[in-house]
């Protein structure tokens, strides 16, 4: 660990950052701040949360010592959502040293305003590829004085995606001009290092080494889940953990938006993030999620990248990641700057474990088994938390109404331990939420507008309905309360599935492989339906289980998890 001041930065950077709280710089920022600041290129790698945006954020400020019509640097990050990340840590560090102009300019956000910005010059331009691009084009960006390109993310920025407009980006540089060139990023796989000899001579490779690749102050777990029972299995444990702060990771844009509607229909307050979501939403998002308006924020991998926000203690995998380094940078949402965090994934079939291993392997990173809560310790974390939070209240000291109103009930003659346990009867419910209950998929079930698909495998071929939900689910990147009754005959199979989905489910599955048999898919004759579900043994217990007083029972039960998130809210802000 080095100071700041023993790093060769001047006074107000100095200054700047030890009244961010920063005391020492971190391994990647010791490192790669005299590197670049020797005019050398430079590729960084260390794990997420561990500074990457000083370590190149400050030496890209100490190349500004006048004003500037145009950038001398430019920062390319892959989201909206990073570029005002890293242009608000950037004015940080500039606050001591005199005008010094950093533009944010990216996509979705009224372009006169952004040339207006860049008219009155600027020496930082932060930006997205396209919105770049776009200024290029419109001639409202000139790079000619540009010393200086930093890609953040650089592994995405390299990726299919992004890596043409880059190109296209430094060939608006004129012929002779070699900007410095400094990439950094948690992940660089094999196939995206090659990518960067193209962009960089002679770098000099920066990377900050540890036994693994996810931050070790993350505590991960996994769950095994009941088929079908993944909501509720998120439930339980996002009331077992009672995160601060919680990030939620799903595979699909769709899966984000349904996920978010189905906690909030359970009374958990979840909001999405995702590529599709118009600016002002995913403004409004970070910015609810960032002050804890709403604790719980759930997201696709691209729209997550990189961010950094305070205080988020757990992430959650709700399907695991498609690609491996996924992974990393999302369990790198929490646990950073030496933060603890948990991590969980959920699994809910078999062959998951199998791509969970392959996930530790090449992380490097051991990923622990645990066994979903039971009833009874849910039960008593209830009651662990009800007892602290009365002892808080009681620490509170005597609140004059309530006491008035104590005096007239012992003027009754009531026995304080009646009045006490009355009380507790009145605000404490000991609910938990069953992992087998249907109600996070009643509202399914209660009016489930069916079509019905016919495909062309069955028992003959060795297919159970798992099979088939499993690659439904896969295929499509739809939730399983999107399905109904599925009847398995010797040749073919029939398969409710939500009107909504079919067109989907159409287009998805013809062709794709169940047990390695091609399928093909087809409407089944018969009239769409109300009620795919409801024919089998435990569809008919079901369906009386969501009977009317089990909708009394489960009113009362959002009511109490609202009381609850309510309470904790209260909690956090004394
Ligand atoms: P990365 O890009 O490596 O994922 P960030 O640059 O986003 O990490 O930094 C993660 C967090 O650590 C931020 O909140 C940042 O303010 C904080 N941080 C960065 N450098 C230091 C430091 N030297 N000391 C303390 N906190 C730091
Ligand atoms: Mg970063």
């Amino acid at each position: 660990m080095s100071k700041f001041n023993e790093l060769p930065i001047s006074e107000e950077i100095v200054r700047a950052v030890s009244e961010m709280g920063y005391e020492e710089a971190t391994p990647i920022q010791a490192s790669a701040i005299p590197a670049i600041l020797k005019g050398q290129d430079v590729l960084g790698l260390s794990n997420t949360g561990t500074g990457k945006t000083a370590a190149f954020g400050i030496p890209a400020i100490e190349m500004i010592n006048e004003y500037r019509k145009h950038p001398k640097v430019l920062i390319i990050c892959p989201t909206r959502e990073l570029v005002e990340q890293v242009a608000t840590e950037l004015r940080k560090f500039s606050k001591y040293k005199e005008g010094i102009k950093i533009a944010p300019i990216y996509g979705g956000q009224p372009i006169d305003r952004q040339i207006q910005l860049l008219k009155r010059g600027c020496a930082i331009v932060v930006g997205t590829p396209g919105r770049i691009m776009d200024h290029l084009r419109r001639k409202t960006l000139r790079l000619t004085e540009c010393d200086m390109v930093i890609l953040d993310e650089a592994d995405e920025m390299l990726n299919m995606g992004f890596k043409e407009d880059i190109e296209e980006i430094l060939k608006s540089m004129p012929e002779d001009q070699h900007p410095q060139t400094i990439l950094f990023s948690a992940t660089m796989p094999d196939e995206i290092m090659k990518i960067t000899k193209k962009f960089q001579t002679d770098p000099v490779k920066v990377q900050i080494k540890s036994s693994q690749r996810t931050i070790d102050t993350v505590d991960q777990y996994y769950y095994e889940v009941p088929r079908g029972k993944k909501m509720n299995a998120l439930r339980v444990l996002l009331n077992h953990y009672d995160p601060e702060l919680c990030m939620i990771f799903c595979n699909t844009k769709r899966m984000v938006d349904e996920l978010s509607e189905e906690l909030n229909h359970c009374g958990i307050r979840a909001i999405g993030l995702h590529g599709d979501m118009k600016q002002v939403a995913r403004d409004r998002v970070m910015v609810q999620f960032r002050e804890g308006k709403c604790p719980v924020l759930i997201a696709s991998d691209v729209a997550a990248r990189g961010i950094d926000v305070d205080n988020i203690s757990l992430v959650v995998n709700y399907d695991l990641p498609q690609d491996h380094e996924y992974y990393i940078h999302r369990v790198g949402r929490t646990g950073r700057a030496g933060k603890k965090g948990k991590a969980i994934s959920l699994l809910s079939a078999k062959r998951q474990l199998r791509e969970l291993k392959e996930i530790m392997r090449d992380t490097k990173t051991n990923i622990a088994k645990r066994m979903l809560p039971t009833t009874e310790q849910l039960e008593a974390l209830n009651r662990k938390n009800f007892i602290q939070e009365v002892l808080t209240a009681c620490n509170e000291g005597i609140n004059q109404d309530s006491m008035e109103i104590a005096n007239d009930l012992l003027a009754e003659g009531i026995a304080v331990e009646s009045l006490i346990s009355a009380l507790i009867s009145m605000n404490y419910k000991n609910e938990v939420i069953d992992i087998e209950d249907e109600n996070a998929i009643r509202r399914y079930s209660e009016n489930f507008d069916a079509v019905r698909l016919h495909l062309n495998v069955g028992k003959n071929f060795n297919i159970k309905a798992g099979n088939i939900v499993a690659a439904i689910i896969e295929e499509c990147g739809i939730s399983a309360q999107a399905l109904g009754r599925i009847d398995i005959r010797s040749n073919f199979a029939l398969v409710d599935v939500e009107a909504a989905k079919v067109d989907l489910v159409l287009k998805k599955m013809q062709g794709a492989q169940i047990r390695g048999h091609e399928i093909e898919v087809q409407i089944d004759e018969a009239p769409k339906r109300k009620s795919g579900r409801g024919t089998k043994k435990s569809d008919i217990k079901r369906n009386k289980r969501s009977g009317s007083s089990d909708k009394r029972n489960s009113r009362s039960k959002m009511k109490k998890e609202g009381r609850s998130s309510e309470r904790r809210k209260s909690k956090r802000k004394k």
